[in-house]
């Protein structure tokens, strides 16, 4: 049984992780979702929220599931037996920061296999910092985030104000 994670701070998660999760879905038995839930800079979600929006996101999936995880990459990965690693890339903006990534857990975990998926080119540049920008600025994100991602973006956004 291959599982495949899928590790990410998904604040939130976007219809360009979706598509990952689902081509990922028909080419693995499991796809686990683990949303970062170390000390981060600057989420606008928490991490109870983070998760709760990609379990809600990811139902659909027959064989995917949302965790937290903190602490290094590579030790989650082995703890739930992934041997996996799944990230998605977009032209430009994700590959020297990849690489270098990948190269590191390769090194630390040589018997993990980090595999990327090319992002959709309908989704190439869509990102979480763009939703929440773009989102705070009054846009309807609704045609790149799950419904219930845009009802949390517009609900937290209204608080905030
Ligand atoms: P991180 O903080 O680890 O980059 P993100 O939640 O931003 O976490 O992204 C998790 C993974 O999903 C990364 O591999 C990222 O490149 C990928 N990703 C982000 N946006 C997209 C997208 N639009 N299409 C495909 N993959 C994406």
């Amino acid at each position: 049984m291959t599982i495949a994670l899928y590790p990410g701070t998904f604040d939130p998660i976007t219809n360009g992780h979706m598509d990952v999760v689902k081509r990922a879905s028909a080419l693995f038995d499991k796809v686990i979702v683990a949303v970062y839930a170390g000390s981060l800079k600057s989420v606008m979600f928490s991490t109870e929220e983070r998760l709760d929006l990609c379990k809600k996101a990811i139902d659909g999936v027959f064989n995917a599931e949302a965790v937290t995880f903190t602490g290094l990459v590579v030790s989650y990965a082995e703890s739930i037996n992934a041997s996996v690693m799944l990230r998605g890339l977009r032209a430009g903006a994700d590959f020297d920061h990849e690489f270098d990534m990948a190269l590191m857990n390769k090194t630390l975990a040589p018997n993990i296999e980090t595999m990327f998926l090319m992002a959709n080119i309908e989704w190439q540049f869509l990102s979480s910092s763009r939703i929440k920008e773009v989102a705070a600025l009054g846009a309807d994100v609704s045609n790149f985030v799950p419904t219930h991602v845009a009802e949390a973006l517009r609900a937290k956004l209204n608080n905030q104000a």
